[in-house]
């Protein structure tokens, strides 16, 4: 797999030249973060948050609600103010803060790596050289943005000057889940905070310790106060805080289609703030048989399990051509075999546990969908034993379109193979949902490709690569998969309102 933002070349990060996490590490911020200084909750309540792959607590957090949102939303509300120190500030100051949070990030690689492997129960091979690397690049990408972001000169009649400004929209929410908890923080934070707005964030309440680390590092970057608030807390109510909120102007959010519906009307029920969603899929991966099958089998197979299979891009329908489906069959079951499940602080581990038992529950649920369905097991198909929430990495064959394996997003370690015949064909059936996140292919044959390449309906497609992602590129859905795009110049609409200027000149000779 060629990895996220680039950072490792076909899943085979350099395991010599990583560091060893802190497995000692005390988690030092736990509070909600609001003015640049930390508060307990008005509620005066916690919640914990668990390593999933002990089971074990790991802390209290402060739980935000309503009114610890409402003191976020009057911090950012200030900062954003006309004339305060935020407005006030050098375009190209900005991009120098977000340069040094990008510092900060390096000098602290580790502290973070190991704080997401605690409570999401990645391996901390992924989180250093994955997560923090696209975190970091993606700081960097938007540093350089920050003065560069320009309106036009509108050519209209000779009496009058016709000009755009693209400003800052305000206060802007980021709503994030627990599969990439930091780097979906960063992928809000660094355009908000590059257009110029303010951020009131609420991350997942599975995993809150990374974004309440960022809380520490604004701090020390010198961000004015009120730029960047953290309010922890659960979905329907702070979360619901923030999506109802009248003075919250945007609303960036990732995570699940039921919640993201939530959001856009929350957004249609208040004062119809700018919404961007970032959903699900239920992504095709396309195999052809002249492809590169070393390539494929092994593309197909990272692109599925992947961080626990617990992602948005997840290859969780492969069709493959009739003539080499037994042989491609036969190769990725070899794969998911050897996939080494265990503690993800080992730097062999491939694979950690599930996010939380709710999770863990509904894949296990699915996978005996798809045995009573009729779909072949191939391998896997169970929980590991006595382990918590793990799962056997589980590879079905003989999948077709109408088992439940083949159209819900599963979200874990659960290959569906399909079989196809033609191209008209496997594009009808790719596109016969209602996601339309990312698609892969994999041929020799560049009609093929291109061909395919146009077809699918999809935010993004992958040929012969997969989760192929880069800061600098877009992301984001078709169809149900979303509304808007995160990553690269296109993110910067998503950003900014544009203010045109319309000067009458005198017509009076000057
Ligand atoms: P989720 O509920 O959509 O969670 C995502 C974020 O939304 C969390 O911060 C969550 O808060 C918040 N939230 C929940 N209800 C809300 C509400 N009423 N108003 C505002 N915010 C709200 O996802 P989940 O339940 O954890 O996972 C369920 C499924 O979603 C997964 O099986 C997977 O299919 C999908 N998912 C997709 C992605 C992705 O990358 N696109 C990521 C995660 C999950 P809490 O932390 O309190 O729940
Ligand atoms: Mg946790």
């Amino acid at each position: 797999m060629a990895a996220l933002n680039g950072a490792v070349e076909n899943g085979q990060p350099d395991r010599k030249v990583l560091p060893l996490p802190l497995r000692s590490l005390e988690v030092k911020y736990t509070k909600i973060f609001i003015n640049n200084e930390w508060h307990e909750s008005t509620s005066g309540k916690k919640f914990p948050t668990y390593n999933p792959s002990t089971l074990e607590k790991i802390c209290d957090i402060e739980e935000g609600d309503k009114p610890d949102v409402d003191n976020a939303v009057e911090a950012a509300k200030a900062a954003f103010q006309r004339g305060a120190p935020w407005r006030q500030m050098d375009a190209l100051s900005r991009g120098q803060l977000l340069h040094k949070l990008a510092d900060l990030l390096e000098r602290d690689r580790v502290i973070l790596a190991t704080l997401e492997t605690m409570d999401t129960g990645k391996p901390f091979l992924q989180a250093y050289f994955i997560d923090l690397e696209g975190c970091i690049k993606t700081l960097r990408y938007y540093a350089g943005w920050a003065d560069k972001i320009q309106g036009r000169t509108i050519p209209v009649d000779e009496n009058f000057v016709c000009f755009t400004r693209h400003e800052p929209m305000g206060v802007c929410g980021a709503i994030t889940p627990w599969n990439f908890p930091l780097l979906m923080l960063i992928w809000k934070m660094a355009p908000a905070l590059c257009c110029g707005n303010t951020l009131v964030i609420k991350p997942a309440e599975q995993t809150p310790l990374t974004s309440l680390y960022i809380g520490s590092l604004i701090k020390e970057v010198g961000f004015p106060p009120g730029v960047v608030n953290i309010v922890p807390g659960y979905g329907p109510t702070a979360g619901a805080a923030i999506s109802t909120h009248h003075s919250i102007d945007k609303i960036a959010f990732t995570g699940s289609t039921k919640v993201g519906k939530l959001i856009k009307e929350a957004a249609s029920k208040s004062n119809l703030k700018r919404v961007t969603l970032e959903l699900g899929g239920k992504n095709p991966c396309i195999v052809c048989a002249d492809a590169d099958l070393d390539l494929a089998v092994e593309c197909a197979h990272q692109g599925v399990f992947f961080n626990q299979g617990q992602c948005c891009t997840a290859a969780s329908r492969v069709f493959v051509e009739e003539q080499i489906y037994p042989e491609f069959v036969k190769r990725s079951v070899e794969y998911a075999k050897k996939r080494l499940v265990g503690d993800p602080f080992d730097a062999r581990t491939e694979q950690g546990p599930q996010i939380d038992q709710k999770q863990f529950d509904k894949i296990l649920e699915l996978i005996e969908s798809g045995k009573k369905e009729g779909a072949k097991l191939e391998c896997g198909g169970l929980a590991i034993e006595d382990r918590g929430l793990f799962i056997k990495p589980t590879v079905f064959s003989d999948v077709t379109d109408n088992m439940r394996i083949a159209k819900e997003e599963i979200f874990g370690p659960v290959q569906p193979i399909m079989k196809f015949k033609s191209i008209e064909e496997v594009i009808r059936r790719a596109n016969s949902t209602e996601y339309g996140l990312t698609a892969a292919v994999f041929t020799k044959n560049l009609d093929r490709a291109l061909t395919l390449a146009s077809a699918l309906q999809s935010g993004t497609v992958w040929i012969n690569c997969y989760n192929a992602l880069y800061a600098q590129a877009p992301f984001g859905g078709f169809k149900m998969s979303g509304n808007g795009r995160e990553l690269g110049e296109y993110a910067l609409a998503e950003y900014t309102e544009v203010k045109t200027v319309t000067i009458k000149l005198s017509q009076k000779s000057p």
